[in-house]
């Protein structure tokens, strides 16, 4: 039953020793024996690192050491984190063979508080997509309905949380592949301010857009993931160096006064009836609960998708020029001579999504069509940043549905590339002008299917955005719910 807990309910029953960091490693195995089949969420279970680690940790405790913020916790990471001699693939048969050699700096701070990593989540190739289901590996399901998408690109991270297979997990964010498999699993996910969390050991998707954050069961243990893994690191040059406060501390519960912007404009089209509903519901809540709501318009927000989806294959394309077959990762088998290592090693490693994507990266950087497509790309992104700008000016944080739309079923959008990327319409705005955002459940469909409520706060101000979802959560009942599975 510990593997239903939150953080902070276990790390208290840890330090009291009501239970030994064992006896919860033991729990969180057991679930994960029992659902894996059904969920199918890991890429790779760590379960003697794990016991190790329990073991190592519990003698510490013992001793009257301290354990760290996260002593004892097992939480899962997205396999595109490189964790030192353990499997590191980003879904891909490109990396299938990838032992990394090395940590990032998210595993060896997870590991510095006390956390135990037991395994590498499922995810969709390279972080591009929004249902997993373009991993080389296996399908995720949702816990709420296994005919369908987790969401992704971080399917795998927000299902195991979303069915007690982990405390807690970290995943990636380009353009929301944290806040909308949230919004889809009924979890809380996190994408932190672009450069509050060090990339270093984190397998490059889009580079300027790319940001680690956590997936919670509620929003205090959002706030403590966030302690464990946010400050500047050397080893990563967007880091920025800021003082890093306790998160933890923001969460007074209370709105009062807080002015909340809403793009009205910018959320009307494309937006699903019962979403909606729910999305009114929350707001009105907040209303009641003292917050102060504002009209505010984000007239670019419109073009963030197009923008999207020219800068994030262009760095994509320069990212993943990288896997040439000879270096490391897969290498064909098929070949008579360098050019034929490259290709083949290239078409047969490689999935649909990530070659259209690497075809239209080269496509907009190429000389002839740079200036139409990249360059005008990064203008307008500075238009969209300025709005955001523009809009703080009057407003503490905005919010807006995290999807327009509930959990699809495999295979209902993969057909149509362009029907999937516009499920990141709400979130993808937020990675372009590099501000934090968070997805908080905030209610159920017809068919019960989770819908999320996201918050978006101004440039290293995540201590309010995890006050105002704060304030919220504990003043609905929605997190409570947990899937029947
Ligand atoms: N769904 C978006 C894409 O496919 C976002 C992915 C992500 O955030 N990693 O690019």
């Amino acid at each position: 039953m510990y593997e239903k807990l939150t953080i902070h309910e276990l790390r208290d029953k840890i330090k009291n020793k009501e239970v030994t960091i064992k006896e919860v490693v033991d729990d969180v195995f057991k679930r994960i024996e029992a659902l894996e089949p059904k969920v199918e969420a890991f890429v790779t279970l760590n379960k003697e690192y794990a016991y190790k680690r329990a073991e190592e940790l519990q003698a510490k405790l013992d001793n009257g050491d301290n354990i760290g913020i996260l002593g004892g916790i097992p939480v899962a990471i997205k396999d595109n984190m490189c964790m030192k001699d353990t499997l590191t693939t980003c879904s891909s048969k490109m990396l299938s063979n990838f032992v990394s050699p090395y940590s990032g700096t998210v595993v060896t701070k997870l590991e510095e508080a006390g956390a135990i990593i037991v395994g590498k989540t499922n995810m969709d190739e390279f972080a591009m997509g929004s249902s997993t289901a373009t991993s080389a590996h296996k399908k995720t399901t949702n816990p709420w309905d296994t005919e369908r998408v987790p969401g992704g690109s971080s399917g795998g991270s927000a299902a195991c949380v979303a069915a007690d297979m982990a405390i807690a997990s970290l995943g990636s964010d380009t353009g929301g592949s944290i806040r909308q498999p949230a919004s889809y699993c009924s979890v809380v996910g996190l994408k932190p301010t672009y450069g509050l969390v060090s990339r270093f050991g984190l397998i490059a998707f889009a580079s300027s857009l790319d940001q680690i954050g956590p997936f919670t069961k509620d929003v205090r243990d959002s706030a403590i993931m966030l302690n464990a893994i946010a400050g500047h690191d050397s080893k990563d040059t967007t880091s920025v160096e800021i003082e890093v406060p306790d998160y933890e501390k923001a969460l007074d519960g209370s709105v009062k006064g807080l002015k909340i912007g809403i793009p009205t404009e910018f959320i009307k089209d494309g937006l699903n009836p019962e979403v909606k509903k729910a999305f009114d519901e929350a707001i009105e809540k907040l209303k009641e609960l003292g917050a102060e709501v504002k009209e505010i318009s984000l007239d670019y927000a419109k073009y963030a998708l197009p923008v999207y989806y020219i800068i994030a294959p262009a760095e994509a394309s320069s990212n993943l020029a990288r896997y040439d077959g000879i270096k490391y990762g897969y290498r064909t088998a098929n070949f008579d001579n360098l050019e034929d290592i490259y290709a083949n090693s290239r078409t047969e490693g490689f999935g649909d999504e990530v070659k259209r994507r690497i075809m239209l990266g080269t496509y907009v950087l190429s000389s002839g069509y740079y200036d139409a497509y990249y360059k005008r790309a990064g203008q307008v992104r500075t238009l969209i940043k300025e709005d955001f700008d523009k809009a703080f000016a009057d407003v503490d944080v905005i919010a807006l549905p995290t999807a327009p739309n509930t959990t699809f079923k495999f295979g209902e959008k993969s057909n149509n590339p362009v029907e999937m990327y516009l499920e990141d319409i709400f979130t993808v705005p937020v990675n372009i002008a590099g501000l934090p955002g968070i997805s908080v459940p905030c209610g159920f469909d017809s068919k019960n299917l989770p819908i999320g409520l996201q918050f978006i706060g101004k440039v290293f101000d995540e201590q309010t955005l995890l006050k105002v979802s704060y304030a919220y959560e504990q003043n609905t009942e929605h997190h409570k719910a947990r899937p029947n599975i």
